[in-house]
């Protein structure tokens, strides 16, 4: 029987009365959160198969929102990938510390529109703070201006957007009105080893994919400075902190320094990497970044806040605002921080809650303990998988390992078995030409008996591949 819109109404009112829903999603989040460490690392076979009981089609009428929630988790929790655990050591993606996750309920709970002071100024007045947290812990020019996005690929949008418009300005060309037709030039260069989203950046502004200048990159995939080509000032450069291979830094001091006297516009991508910045131990890695003039670099890994929360950093404030900028009539006039002129939504959720909470929870001091302890632990894999007798093909300076076995076909096989023991879970990549099995350590759930145990899944996937 179809309900009357106001019974459904009525039920949603006493939904939230009795809490009971809410109740049920906690104790479905304290049963996940309780096996993380014991559970497949990955999902298995009967998991993913499971799936399939999301694919009915579109329902006709309401559903008991108990019922609905209990098979989002019967289907889904055993379905997900163990990114909060200590042994999920895929791509670069972070865990997420419980003031994260706890912060995130209530922000749910809040649902704000960060679009503007007007819509929330709890959100506008969160992020205005985590921008001065974030440029002081990394040490960044004063008045660096920062803006929240979902992830490291739209802020570099954003930055190479604030970048792009900045140059053609000061070659006199108004982009904001005129667009890139009939524009003067500008010189994209590169490193070899730049990031998939970089160049997917470069497309959407018009920049291109193939008419950049790729600089020759070392053994470790850094941007070889004395290879770099003669800038000027229609010029942007675009230098890497923390390849997602081998984790190395391009020489940026050297680059920003030659950027300088040309006045070429410098980006730099530190989606994972920029964080070195926040331990004395690893500073080193980034030494003269902030000579740049903008910056990438994801919340959402290395920090170890929830998806989604990436941050874009422009040091010429109104570079960033102008190219983001957007007005309509029936928004107010403001003298308080208004996020949507930082990013390229308008409308979206309030990211910079759980940021904010994060980073007061941690201090300067949790930073670098967090980002030092995922340096020491890779450090530990490589030692302890080295004497295994894996070969490790990196440098281990930051949080990424690349280990490869006797041959290609070995290592390939070494992986999937691995991936099959649910014990640990590692990609694949290519690294100069041949696969190679890639390690990301960037859960601060991790300890040392999670290194343990996942070197013992290494050697038996590698045992079973042999056998
Ligand atoms: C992860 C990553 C990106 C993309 O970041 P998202 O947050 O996934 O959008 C870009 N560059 C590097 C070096 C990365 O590691």
């Amino acid at each position: 029987m179809m309900k009357s819109k106001n019974a459904l109404q009525e039920e949603m009112f006493s939904q939230n009365r009795s809490k009971a829903l809410l109740e049920q999603a906690k104790s479905y989040a304290y049963d996940y959160l309780d096996g993380i460490q014991e559970r497949n690392v990955f999902p298995d076979g009967e998991a993913i198969q499971n799936l399939a009981g999301f694919g009915e089609p579109m329902p006709e009428e309401a559903g008991d929102p108990a019922e609905i929630l209990k098979l989002l988790h019967t289907l889904g929790s055993p379905a997900t990938a163990a990114h909060i655990g200590g042994r999920y050591f895929g791509f670069v993606i972070g865990g997420s510390l419980p003031i994260a996750t706890a912060a995130g309920w209530l922000a749910d709970a809040w649902d704000q529109n960060a679009a503007m002071y007007a819509t929330s100024p709890l959100a506008s007045q969160l992020e205005s703070v985590c921008e001065k947290w974030v440029v002081d812990l990394l040490g960044l020019p004063d008045g660096t201006a920062a803006g929240f996005v979902s992830g490291s690929s739209t802020a570099t949008l954003c930055g190479l957007a604030a970048g792009r418009n900045a140059i053609l300005k000061r070659l006199g060309w108004d982009p904001d009105e005129n667009g890139l037709f009939g524009a003067p030039s500008i010189r994209v260069i590169v490193g070899g080893q730049a990031h998939s989203t970089v160049y997917k950046a470069l497309s959407i502004l018009g920049l291109g994919r193939a008419r950049v200048e790729t600089v020759p990159v070392d053994d470790q995939g850094r941007l070889i400075v004395g290879k770099m080509p003669n800038l000027d000032s229609t010029c942007l450069v675009i230098a890497q902190a923390g390849n997602v291979n081998s984790g190395c830094f391009d020489p940026i001091n050297e680059i920003c320094d030659l950027a300088r006297e040309a006045g070429t516009w410098v980006h730099i991508d530190g989606a994972f990497g920029l964080w070195a910045a926040g331990s004395r131990e690893k500073k080193y890695l980034v030494k003269g970044f902030e000579k740049a003039d903008s910056w990438s670099v994801d919340a959402h890994k290395t920090l170890n806040v929830i998806y989604d929360c990436g941050i874009v950093l422009c040091k010429e404030r109104g570079a960033l605002l102008s190219a983001m900028q957007m007005s309509g009539a029936y928004i107010p006039a403001s003298d308080k921080r208004d996020n949507m002129n930082y990013t390229l939504d308008m409308s979206r959720r309030a990211r910079g809650i759980e940021l904010w909470a994060v980073l007061k929870s941690l201090g300067k001091s949790g930073v670098e303990d967090l980002v030092d302890r995922l340096c020491g632990h890779a450090l530990r894999f490589a030692g302890m998988l080295a004497s295994e007798g894996f070969e490790i093909l990196n440098d281990v300076v930051f949080n990424q390992v690349l280990v490869r076995f006797s041959s290609p076909e070995m290592t390939r096989a070494t992986m999937e078995k691995i991936q099959l023991s649910g014990e640990c879970w590692c990609g694949g990549t290519t690294w100069k030409g041949e696969p190679a099995i890639r390690i990301s350590v960037c859960s601060w759930a991790t300890t040392e008996e999670d290194i343990d145990r996942s070197v013992k899944a290494f050697v038996e996937g590698r045992a079973l591949a042999t056998a």
